[in-house]
């Protein structure tokens, strides 16, 4: 059976490196959204536990419910709960609506729109929201924002902090003249933190890095991450191609030469990209995939038992034009994960 093989001395090397940009490791949401973004969100919440992670960010109330007695706080992202929810897990208020269907007490990270423009509420809205906290009875605890070019070559991310610090200070004054407790602040993503030169707010929310990526020019440094993950696939049959022969749909592959090729138990239905078999593809561990690659199966030259199909989900994504998030994401939560 093909397997995700978590590296955990890679994963606390990575919350290290973050530790000492935020000077903290209580300063550090590990974002485990997505499955941990398809690291498995039961192993990497054990591990990032153990490394004395103490607040969390996930997806929605499911995986929050999944890992509820795990840590001091479990941030929801993207829903808000319909119904009682425990006192440990709090909500990202995106829409000023929210506000209003929320029950009194219920533990809030108002999030505002500094130029995103796709989640959380218009500048312009923050003291009604905040009026509106204080009406509702909601437990203000943060105020947060997101970059969206944090990982661009641009001063963009410049510009949008600067909104950002404009808005830290009108949200303290308007908490100070509504008698409400001053805010934690949150802003950084991975991008963010090690980008930027200082880090001065409360709480970093670092998913990709943790998981040892950054998408980001090589000219804004070489950071020492280390990829946690590596996808595995087991043996299924092996045979002898005779020159000329060709192999899988569309026979696209044609032997120039007898060879010995083996198919092996991952496909674009374990969340691996579909390939067409027109361009070059290779294993991590260097043996070229030959033809397409079908729903639960891939062909490669050899008989090894086992090959490595991933080992640094940056280089996958060069390969298939897209993002490390999108490679480890997409991997099946069916896919057994085992932590070494
Ligand atoms: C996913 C997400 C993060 C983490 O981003 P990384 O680039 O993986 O560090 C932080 N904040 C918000 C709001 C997110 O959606």
């Amino acid at each position: 059976m093909a397997y995700i093989e978590i590296d955990s001395s890679n994963y606390f090397h990575n919350l290290n490196q973050i530790a000492k940009k935020t000077g903290s490791v209580d300063k550090i949401f590990a974002v485990l959204k997505d499955n941990a973004y398809g690291h498995g969100l039961l192993e990497i919440a054990s591990l990032a536990k153990k490394f004395g992670i103490k607040r969390v960010v996930v997806k929605n109330l499911k995986e929050a419910l999944a890992i509820e007695n795990m840590f001091e706080e479990i941030l929801i992202l993207s829903e808000i709960p319909k119904k009682e929810i425990p006192k440990n897990i709090s909500v990202t208020i995106n829409d000023i609506n929210d506000l209003k269907i929320l029950s009194p007490k219920t533990n809030i990270h108002l999030k505002i729109d500094t130029g995103m423009h796709r989640n959380g509420i218009e500048a312009k809205y923050l003291k009604k929201a905040l009026s509106l906290i204080k009406e509702k009875r909601l437990n203000l605890l943060a105020v947060m924002t997101h970059f969206r070019s944090a990982d661009e070559l641009s001063s963009e991310l410049f510009w949008q902090k600067k909104v950002w610090d404009e808005i830290k200070t009108q949200a303290k004054n308007f908490c100070k003249s509504l008698h409400l407790q001053t805010p934690l602040f949150h802003s950084n993503n991975s991008a963010a933190l090690f980008r930027l030169k200082t880090f001065d707010e409360d709480f970093a929310r670092c998913g990709i890095a943790t998981y040892g990526y950054l998408e980001m020019d090589s000219i804004f440094g070489n950071f020492n991450l280390k990829p946690v993950l590596k996808l595995w696939a087991n043996k299924i049959s092996s045979r002898d191609l005779k020159k000329g022969e060709r192999v899988g749909y569309g026979g696209v592959f044609e032997a120039k030469e007898d060879m010995k090729i083996s198919t092996y138990d991952i496909g674009y239905g374990d969340g691996f990209f579909r390939s067409d078999g027109k361009k070059e593809l290779k294993t991590a561990d260097g043996k070229k995939i030959l033809g397409r690659i079908s729903m639960d199966n891939f062909v490669c030259e050899g008989d090894e038992e086992k090959v490595l199909l991933i080992d640094n989900a940056k280089q996958t994504a060069k390969v298939f034009n897209t993002i490390s998030y999108e490679i480890t994401t997409k991997l099946s939560p069916f896919i057994k994960r085992i932590v070494i």
